[in-house]
């Protein structure tokens, strides 16, 4: 439910604590080491917002004190947030949105013993999810899409990286890009775009996977990057998909189109890293496997590793991303939900917040700063997103919590009350009445 015009003055006061997140005194680039846990966190706190951004960010008390606000007092419309926690909305830089049917069979054989790995050489897995996309109308993948954005703003998210890549031909990758913009232009947050032609070999294409390269390469990419439908070109590197020489022709061909990369790595099998490091990758994301070595490695770089243990957790692995061995090495390390239908049907970051905690280890802090501002790096969006500070978008999440580590403690349920998205209210569905 949409509560203001976009433009209108607003003025949440008496926050118990708000998690600003600005930025520390160190290196100026995305959060490392100790510098997760800074959170900045402003007690009984106020966030002024006027047309989107925000003016400024204080205490209650001082907020209230300030000449602007007396006299315009009137126009502004108030939000007594009734000492209640503020966050950055989250920004979930991994996501497959574009997608018509859940994968109801794999779950249910996942149940039955069987792997991903196996699900997928049966003719499960990415592949069964083609057919209903390249059949399906392009408003119809933008509907489907836009009730995933909704989702996620009714659990604090406002700010979305969406993903192609269950068309597997030129039409209907750039058909799915489509529907990813229809439905962002309906949807108040920010979604950013991103080609994954590079999913998986399709059915087609299965003995001559080379062919299929460069149809992304000379067309799909080139496509896109003209018709200005994605910001980030991302490949599947990793058994079963694309290899990494593969994974650099791609890289190659999104720079001499102007695209930045990311690529999906280590989640069944170990890839090195260096070749992908030196295309400078905004993110590397699932980081299952990797060597001792490659974490050094990754260290020296601004490339964020995204974990997304939403697909451990429903996968019924055993094991999740070593963050611990990450964190400690100096690696910016980010959190997504990496929503789809075969691995991760969740838009719930909080509950991605939650098995950082208690699968992986990060401390309650460490994985709000993953979830916010390391997930605005890992989108190039830092200037913009991921932290509440003035002259930045106006995106928070209000949630029914008198302390920020309740929103990964309670898990499974929903504590976000009211998102704002680039200045527009949302109270989610669950939520009393407010202000
Ligand atoms: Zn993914």
């Amino acid at each position: 439910m949409k509560l203001a015009a976009n433009a209108r003055a607003v003025l949440l006061v008496n926050i118990g604590q708000l998690l600003t997140l600005r930025s520390p005194s160190a290196n100026g680039g995305p959060r490392r080491g100790r510098e997760l846990r800074e959170l900045g966190i402003v007690e009984d706190a106020a966030v002024l917002y006027v047309g989107g951004k925000v003016v400024c960010v204080g205490q209650t008390k001082e907020a209230l004190r300030d000449p602007w606000l007396k006299k315009n007092r009137k126009k502004v419309i108030e939000i007594d947030c009734e000492g209640q926690v503020v966050f950055p909305g989250f920004v979930d830089s991994h996501t497959h949105p574009a997608f018509i049917n859940p994968r109801l069979v794999d779950f249910e054989k996942r149940t039955a013993g069987a792997t991903y790995e196996e699900i997928a050489e049966a003719g499960g897995g990415i592949r069964s999810s083609v057919e209903p996309v390249r059949r399906a109308r392009r408003n119809e993948l933008a509907g489907k899409i836009l009730a995933a954005l909704e989702e996620m703003a009714e659990q604090g998210t406002t700010t979305v990286e969406a993903k192609s890549g269950y068309g597997l031909t030129p039409e209907s990758e750039l058909k799915s890009l489509e529907a990813i913009r229809g439905a962002a232009s309906q949807w108040p947050g920010t979604v950013v775009p991103t080609l994954l032609g590079a999913h998986v070999v399709p059915q087609e294409f299965k003995d001559c996977s080379q062919k299929y390269v460069e149809s992304v390469c000379k067309e799909m990419v080139p496509q896109a990057a003209r018709r200005k439908l994605a910001w980030f070109v991302d490949v599947f590197c990793d058994r079963g998909a694309f290899t990494a020489g593969e994974a650099r022709q791609i890289f190659e061909a999104a720079a001499d189109n102007g695209l930045r990369v990311r690529a999906h790595v280590g989640q069944l099998s170990e890839t090195p890293l260096g070749p992908l490091l030196a295309l400078r990758p905004a993110s590397l994301d699932h980081m299952d496997h990797i060597s001792e070595e490659d974490i050094q490695n990754l260290a020296a770089h601004d490339t964020v590793a995204t974990f997304v243990p939403g697909a451990n957790y429903f996968l019924g692995l055993e094991k999740y991303p070593a963050a611990r061995k990450f964190i400690d090495a100096g690696v910016p390390v980010a959190l997504a939900t990496d929503y789809n239908p075969g691995s991760s049907p969740t838009a719930s970051m909080p509950f991605v917040l939650s098995l950082a905690c208690t699968q992986m280890k990060m401390s309650p802090a460490e994985s709000i700063s993953a979830a916010t501002i390391n997930g605005a790096w890992a989108l190039g969006l830092q200037d913009r997103k991921g932290s509440v500070e003035a002259g930045k978008d106006a995106d928070l999440a209000l949630f029914e919590a008198k302390d920020y580590r309740e929103v990964a403690y309670w898990f499974a349920s929903n504590r976000c009350v009211l998102a704002v998205l680039n200045g527009v209210l949302i109270a989610s569905a669950g939520s009393g009445e407010l202000g």
